[in-house]
Protein backbone atom coordinates (compact mmCIF):
# COMPACT_ATOMS: atom_id res chain seq x y z
CA UNK A 1 0.00 0.00 0.00
CA UNK A 2 1.43 3.61 -0.79
CA UNK A 3 0.34 6.06 1.93
CA UNK A 4 1.45 9.56 3.55
CA UNK A 5 4.36 7.69 5.10
CA UNK A 6 5.99 6.29 2.65
CA UNK A 7 4.98 8.08 -0.90
CA UNK A 8 8.23 9.65 -0.79
CA UNK A 9 10.33 7.01 -1.20
CA UNK A 10 8.16 5.53 -4.14
CA UNK A 11 8.07 9.07 -5.95
CA UNK A 12 9.64 12.18 -6.65
CA UNK A 13 7.29 14.74 -5.51
CA UNK A 14 6.00 18.13 -7.42
CA UNK A 15 6.12 20.84 -5.37
CA UNK A 16 2.19 20.83 -5.06
CA UNK A 17 1.87 17.37 -4.01
CA UNK A 18 4.97 18.18 -1.35
CA UNK A 19 3.14 21.06 -0.12
CA UNK A 20 -0.78 18.55 0.53
CA UNK A 21 2.06 16.09 2.46
CA UNK A 22 2.96 18.94 5.10
CA UNK A 23 -0.76 19.93 5.43
CA UNK A 24 -2.61 16.95 4.58
CA UNK A 25 -6.48 17.29 3.57
CA UNK A 26 -9.47 14.42 5.32
CA UNK A 27 -9.08 12.27 2.77
CA UNK A 28 -6.56 10.16 3.56
CA UNK A 29 -3.73 9.11 0.82
CA UNK A 30 -3.89 5.17 0.05
CA UNK A 31 -3.35 3.47 -3.22
CA UNK A 32 -2.69 -0.04 -3.89
CA UNK A 33 0.72 -1.21 -4.89
CA UNK A 34 -1.37 -2.51 -8.13
CA UNK A 35 -2.87 0.72 -9.30
CA UNK A 36 -0.34 2.46 -8.44
CA UNK A 37 1.88 0.40 -10.80
CA UNK A 38 0.17 1.88 -13.66
CA UNK A 39 1.58 4.81 -12.70
CA UNK A 40 4.22 6.26 -15.34
CA UNK A 41 6.43 7.78 -12.49
CA UNK A 42 8.74 10.12 -14.85
CA UNK A 43 5.34 12.06 -16.09
CA UNK A 44 4.48 14.33 -13.39
CA UNK A 45 0.72 14.66 -15.41
CA UNK A 46 0.22 10.72 -15.46
CA UNK A 47 -3.79 10.54 -15.35
CA UNK A 48 -3.41 7.89 -12.62
CA UNK A 49 -1.55 9.99 -10.47
CA UNK A 50 -3.38 12.96 -10.75
CA UNK A 51 -6.27 10.86 -9.67
CA UNK A 52 -4.63 9.71 -6.74
CA UNK A 53 -1.54 11.34 -5.80
CA UNK A 54 -2.91 14.84 -3.09
CA UNK A 55 -2.19 18.23 -4.39
CA UNK A 56 -1.91 21.44 -2.56
CA UNK A 57 -4.61 22.63 -4.60
CA UNK A 58 -7.02 20.17 -2.28
CA UNK A 59 -6.77 22.58 0.48
CA UNK A 60 -8.08 25.65 -1.13
CA UNK A 61 -11.51 25.77 0.75
CA UNK A 62 -13.68 26.10 -1.81
CA UNK A 63 -17.18 24.68 -2.71
CA UNK A 64 -19.48 22.08 -0.30
CA UNK A 65 -18.80 19.24 1.55
CA UNK A 66 -22.37 17.64 0.63
CA UNK A 67 -23.38 19.37 -2.65
CA UNK A 68 -26.23 16.39 -3.21
CA UNK A 69 -27.91 17.13 0.52
CA UNK A 70 -27.23 13.81 1.28
CA UNK A 71 -27.43 14.05 4.83
CA UNK A 72 -30.75 15.86 4.48
CA UNK A 73 -32.16 12.72 2.35
CA UNK A 74 -31.22 10.16 4.65
CA UNK A 75 -33.44 8.15 6.11
CA UNK A 76 -31.69 5.99 8.61
CA UNK A 77 -27.72 6.26 9.60
CA UNK A 78 -26.66 4.57 6.71
CA UNK A 79 -29.64 4.88 3.78
CA UNK A 80 -30.05 7.69 1.71
CA UNK A 81 -33.55 8.31 0.20
CA UNK A 82 -33.24 11.17 -2.46
CA UNK A 83 -35.00 9.86 -6.04
CA UNK A 84 -38.62 8.10 -5.41
CA UNK A 85 -37.51 4.76 -6.63
CA UNK A 86 -34.09 3.74 -5.58
CA UNK A 87 -31.85 4.36 -2.34
CA UNK A 88 -28.59 4.73 -1.87
CA UNK A 89 -26.68 2.64 1.21
CA UNK A 90 -23.28 3.74 2.81
CA UNK A 91 -21.56 0.58 3.18
CA UNK A 92 -18.39 1.55 4.60
CA UNK A 93 -16.47 4.68 4.01
CA UNK A 94 -13.27 2.56 3.25
CA UNK A 95 -11.60 2.32 -0.48
CA UNK A 96 -8.92 0.27 -1.67
CA UNK A 97 -7.86 3.64 -3.26
CA UNK A 98 -8.60 7.13 -2.42
CA UNK A 99 -9.96 9.06 -5.68
CA UNK A 100 -8.68 12.79 -5.35
CA UNK A 101 -12.04 13.53 -6.87
CA UNK A 102 -14.39 11.94 -4.55
CA UNK A 103 -17.59 13.23 -4.61
CA UNK A 104 -18.44 11.88 -1.18
CA UNK A 105 -15.98 13.58 1.15
CA UNK A 106 -18.22 13.99 3.96
CA UNK A 107 -17.75 10.25 4.37
CA UNK A 108 -14.76 8.71 2.52
CA UNK A 109 -12.34 7.87 4.68
CA UNK A 110 -13.69 9.22 7.80
CA UNK A 111 -13.29 6.32 10.08
CA UNK A 112 -17.24 5.91 10.18
CA UNK A 113 -16.27 2.26 9.67
CA UNK A 114 -17.69 -0.92 8.01
CA UNK A 115 -21.92 -1.34 8.13
CA UNK A 116 -22.90 -2.26 11.53
CA UNK A 117 -25.77 -5.19 12.08
CA UNK A 118 -27.79 -2.64 13.67
CA UNK A 119 -27.22 -0.16 10.61
CA UNK A 120 -28.10 -2.91 8.06
CA UNK A 121 -31.33 -4.19 10.13
CA UNK A 122 -32.61 -0.50 10.29
CA UNK A 123 -32.03 -0.51 6.50
CA UNK A 124 -34.19 -3.33 5.74
CA UNK A 125 -36.60 -2.29 8.10
CA UNK A 126 -37.28 1.10 6.05
CA UNK A 127 -36.57 -1.13 2.69
CA UNK A 128 -39.67 -2.86 3.94
CA UNK A 129 -42.08 -0.40 4.43
CA UNK A 130 -41.36 1.38 1.69
CA UNK A 131 -41.84 -0.75 -1.85
CA UNK A 132 -41.69 2.12 -4.09
CA UNK A 133 -38.41 1.54 -3.99
CA UNK A 134 -37.26 -0.60 -7.25
CA UNK A 135 -32.92 -0.35 -6.85
CA UNK A 136 -30.60 -0.14 -4.09
CA UNK A 137 -26.93 1.54 -4.59
CA UNK A 138 -24.61 -0.34 -2.53
CA UNK A 139 -22.20 2.46 -2.02
CA UNK A 140 -19.56 3.84 0.33
CA UNK A 141 -16.70 3.62 0.53
CA UNK A 142 -16.18 0.86 -1.54
CA UNK A 143 -18.31 -1.94 -0.42
CA UNK A 144 -16.19 -5.06 -1.38
CA UNK A 145 -13.53 -3.46 1.23
CA UNK A 146 -16.07 -5.28 3.43
CA UNK A 147 -15.17 -9.04 4.75
CA UNK A 148 -16.84 -11.72 3.24
CA UNK A 149 -18.70 -12.30 6.24
CA UNK A 150 -20.16 -8.92 6.33
CA UNK A 151 -20.96 -9.21 2.80
CA UNK A 152 -22.77 -11.62 3.08
CA UNK A 153 -24.77 -11.09 5.60
CA UNK A 154 -26.09 -7.91 3.87
CA UNK A 155 -27.04 -9.91 0.43
CA UNK A 156 -28.94 -12.57 3.01
CA UNK A 157 -30.75 -9.65 4.77
CA UNK A 158 -31.94 -7.39 1.57
CA UNK A 159 -32.48 -11.28 -0.49
CA UNK A 160 -34.43 -12.08 2.42
CA UNK A 161 -36.34 -8.97 3.36
CA UNK A 162 -37.05 -7.58 -0.67
CA UNK A 163 -36.02 -9.99 -3.46
CA UNK A 164 -37.53 -7.41 -5.83
CA UNK A 165 -35.05 -5.00 -5.23
CA UNK A 166 -31.99 -4.77 -7.87
CA UNK A 167 -29.10 -4.46 -6.21
CA UNK A 168 -26.59 -2.34 -7.85
CA UNK A 169 -22.27 -3.20 -6.53
CA UNK A 170 -20.92 0.02 -7.06
CA UNK A 171 -17.27 -0.61 -6.76
CA UNK A 172 -13.83 1.26 -8.06
CA UNK A 173 -12.43 -2.21 -6.91
CA UNK A 174 -12.07 -3.63 -10.35
CA UNK A 175 -9.98 -1.18 -11.59
CA UNK A 176 -7.77 -0.45 -8.47
CA UNK A 177 -8.12 -4.06 -6.38
CA UNK A 178 -8.85 -6.59 -8.54
CA UNK A 179 -7.55 -9.46 -7.22
CA UNK A 180 -10.43 -8.84 -4.67
CA UNK A 181 -12.53 -10.93 -6.60
CA UNK A 182 -11.14 -14.26 -6.17
CA UNK A 183 -13.09 -17.34 -5.68
CA UNK A 184 -14.67 -17.19 -2.53
CA UNK A 185 -16.27 -13.69 -2.96
CA UNK A 186 -17.24 -14.83 -6.37
CA UNK A 187 -19.34 -17.75 -4.24
CA UNK A 188 -20.83 -15.48 -2.25
CA UNK A 189 -21.90 -13.44 -5.40
CA UNK A 190 -23.19 -16.34 -7.07
CA UNK A 191 -25.38 -17.25 -3.89
CA UNK A 192 -27.29 -14.54 -3.82
CA UNK A 193 -27.51 -14.32 -7.59
CA UNK A 194 -31.28 -14.89 -7.55
CA UNK A 195 -34.46 -12.47 -7.84
CA UNK A 196 -33.82 -9.22 -8.78
CA UNK A 197 -30.61 -8.91 -10.69
CA UNK A 198 -27.17 -7.77 -9.54
CA UNK A 199 -25.90 -5.18 -11.74
CA UNK A 200 -22.06 -4.21 -11.07
CA UNK A 201 -21.33 -0.39 -11.82
CA UNK A 202 -17.81 -0.04 -11.95
CA UNK A 203 -15.40 3.50 -12.49
CA UNK A 204 -12.76 3.33 -15.04
CA UNK A 205 -11.56 7.18 -16.00
CA UNK A 206 -8.88 5.93 -18.46
CA UNK A 207 -8.27 3.41 -20.52
CA UNK A 208 -4.65 2.55 -19.15
CA UNK A 209 -6.92 1.26 -15.74
CA UNK A 210 -8.30 -1.20 -18.29
CA UNK A 211 -5.50 -3.79 -17.71
CA UNK A 212 -6.00 -7.73 -18.33
CA UNK A 213 -6.68 -7.93 -14.82
CA UNK A 214 -9.43 -5.62 -14.36
CA UNK A 215 -11.42 -6.84 -16.96
CA UNK A 216 -10.95 -10.35 -15.72
CA UNK A 217 -12.31 -9.08 -12.26
CA UNK A 218 -15.28 -7.74 -14.10
CA UNK A 219 -15.80 -10.23 -16.52
CA UNK A 220 -15.98 -13.06 -13.14
CA UNK A 221 -19.24 -10.75 -13.02
CA UNK A 222 -20.33 -11.07 -16.32
CA UNK A 223 -19.63 -14.56 -16.90
CA UNK A 224 -22.28 -15.21 -14.00
CA UNK A 225 -25.01 -13.18 -15.77
CA UNK A 226 -24.14 -9.44 -13.86
CA UNK A 227 -24.43 -6.90 -16.73
CA UNK A 228 -21.89 -4.50 -15.81
CA UNK A 229 -21.55 -0.74 -16.92
CA UNK A 230 -19.20 2.31 -15.92
CA UNK A 231 -19.82 5.53 -14.36
CA UNK A 232 -16.96 7.45 -15.57
CA UNK A 233 -15.86 10.69 -13.63
CA UNK A 234 -14.83 13.99 -16.40
CA UNK A 235 -11.23 15.08 -15.23
CA UNK A 236 -9.11 17.53 -15.56
CA UNK A 237 -5.79 16.55 -17.02
CA UNK A 238 -7.06 13.21 -16.90
CA UNK A 239 -9.59 12.10 -19.64
CA UNK A 240 -10.80 15.65 -20.66
CA UNK A 241 -9.65 14.69 -24.25
CA UNK A 242 -12.05 13.63 -27.11
CA UNK A 243 -9.66 11.23 -28.04
CA UNK A 244 -9.33 9.86 -24.85
CA UNK A 245 -13.02 9.04 -24.67
CA UNK A 246 -13.64 7.25 -27.44
CA UNK A 247 -10.56 5.07 -26.58
CA UNK A 248 -12.03 4.45 -23.03
CA UNK A 249 -15.54 3.74 -24.73
CA UNK A 250 -14.76 1.47 -27.37
CA UNK A 251 -12.20 -0.59 -25.35
CA UNK A 252 -15.21 -0.91 -22.09
CA UNK A 253 -17.71 -2.03 -24.66
CA UNK A 254 -15.74 -4.68 -26.47
CA UNK A 255 -14.46 -5.78 -22.96
CA UNK A 256 -18.53 -6.33 -22.58
CA UNK A 257 -18.95 -3.39 -19.97
CA UNK A 258 -21.46 -0.71 -21.10
CA UNK A 259 -20.16 3.49 -20.89
CA UNK A 260 -23.20 4.68 -18.94
CA UNK A 261 -22.37 7.77 -17.14
CA UNK A 262 -19.28 10.43 -17.99
CA UNK A 263 -20.27 12.54 -14.96
CA UNK A 264 -18.81 16.41 -14.46
CA UNK A 265 -17.29 16.83 -11.33
CA UNK A 266 -19.62 17.52 -8.65
CA UNK A 267 -19.09 20.97 -6.40
CA UNK A 268 -17.15 19.52 -3.68
CA UNK A 269 -14.77 20.67 -1.81
CA UNK A 270 -10.77 19.58 -2.36
CA UNK A 271 -11.80 18.68 -5.80
CA UNK A 272 -11.96 21.76 -7.95
CA UNK A 273 -8.44 21.97 -9.82
CA UNK A 274 -9.94 18.64 -11.32
CA UNK A 275 -13.24 19.68 -12.63
CA UNK A 276 -14.05 20.54 -16.03
CA UNK A 277 -15.51 23.64 -17.69
CA UNK A 278 -18.64 22.44 -18.32
CA UNK A 279 -18.95 24.38 -21.67
CA UNK A 280 -15.68 22.32 -22.45
CA UNK A 281 -17.96 19.20 -21.80
CA UNK A 282 -20.46 20.40 -23.31
CA UNK A 283 -17.79 20.43 -26.23
CA UNK A 284 -16.59 16.87 -25.86
CA UNK A 285 -19.66 15.56 -25.59
CA UNK A 286 -20.87 16.80 -28.84
CA UNK A 287 -17.97 15.68 -30.47
CA UNK A 288 -17.76 12.51 -28.75
CA UNK A 289 -21.51 11.73 -30.02
CA UNK A 290 -20.46 12.17 -33.61
CA UNK A 291 -17.71 9.60 -33.29
CA UNK A 292 -19.10 7.05 -31.04
CA UNK A 293 -22.32 4.69 -31.82
CA UNK A 294 -25.74 5.16 -29.08
CA UNK A 295 -24.06 1.80 -27.46
CA UNK A 296 -20.47 3.35 -26.27
CA UNK A 297 -21.71 6.87 -25.69
CA UNK A 298 -22.26 7.90 -22.19
CA UNK A 299 -24.34 10.44 -21.16
CA UNK A 300 -23.06 13.20 -19.98
CA UNK A 301 -24.46 13.88 -16.56
CA UNK A 302 -24.28 16.53 -14.00
CA UNK A 303 -25.66 15.91 -10.47
CA UNK A 304 -26.96 19.39 -9.46
CA UNK A 305 -26.25 21.40 -5.91
CA UNK A 306 -28.38 21.78 -3.50
CA UNK A 307 -29.50 17.91 -3.67
CA UNK A 308 -31.31 19.40 -7.49
CA UNK A 309 -30.71 15.84 -8.51
CA UNK A 310 -29.15 14.61 -12.02
CA UNK A 311 -30.07 16.39 -15.37
CA UNK A 312 -28.42 15.26 -18.60
CA UNK A 313 -25.73 17.34 -20.62
CA UNK A 314 -25.58 17.79 -24.43
CA UNK A 315 -26.23 19.92 -27.14
CA UNK A 316 -29.56 21.16 -28.12
CA UNK A 317 -30.11 20.33 -31.97
CA UNK A 318 -33.58 21.30 -32.11
CA UNK A 319 -33.07 25.04 -33.09
CA UNK A 320 -36.55 26.28 -33.47
CA UNK A 321 -40.46 25.67 -33.06
CA UNK A 322 -43.09 26.13 -35.61
CA UNK A 323 -46.29 26.07 -35.73
CA UNK A 324 -46.45 22.78 -38.22
CA UNK A 325 -42.68 22.32 -38.17
CA UNK A 326 -39.61 22.09 -36.36
CA UNK A 327 -36.02 22.96 -37.16
CA UNK A 328 -33.32 20.99 -35.99
CA UNK A 329 -29.21 21.57 -36.27
CA UNK A 330 -27.36 18.20 -37.70
CA UNK A 331 -24.29 16.92 -35.38
CA UNK A 332 -22.58 18.05 -38.59
CA UNK A 333 -23.91 21.49 -38.51
CA UNK A 334 -26.26 21.35 -41.14
CA UNK A 335 -30.49 21.99 -40.72
CA UNK A 336 -33.10 19.63 -41.05
CA UNK A 337 -36.86 20.76 -40.95
CA UNK A 338 -39.18 17.99 -38.96
CA UNK A 339 -43.31 17.95 -39.24
CA UNK A 340 -45.27 17.96 -36.42
S1 LIG B 1 -13.63 4.63 -4.88
FE1 LIG B 1 -15.50 5.87 -4.97
S2 LIG B 1 -15.99 6.34 -2.83
FE2 LIG B 1 -13.84 5.64 -2.92
S3 LIG B 1 -12.63 7.49 -3.09
FE3 LIG B 1 -13.01 6.73 -5.18
S4 LIG B 1 -14.84 7.84 -5.83
FE4 LIG B 1 -14.75 8.03 -3.59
Amino acid sequence: MVTKDNIEEKLDLTESERKWLENPSSLPLLVTDYFFSLIDKNNIDDPIRRQVIPQSEENRGEDFLDPLLEVNYSVTERLIHHYNNRCALLTTDRCFTYCRHCFRRRFTGTSSGAISTEQIDDAITYLKAHNEVKELLLTGGDLFTLSNERLEYLFKSLREARKDIILRLCTRAVATAPERFDDSLMEIIKKYNFGAPFVLMAQFNHPVELTDKAIKAVSRFIDIGIPAYNQSVLLKGVNDNVDILEELSNKLMYNRIKPYYLFQGDQVCGTKHLRVDIVKGLEIEKELRKRLSGLTMPQYTADLPQGGGKVILTENYLKEIHEDHVVFETPDGERRSYPR
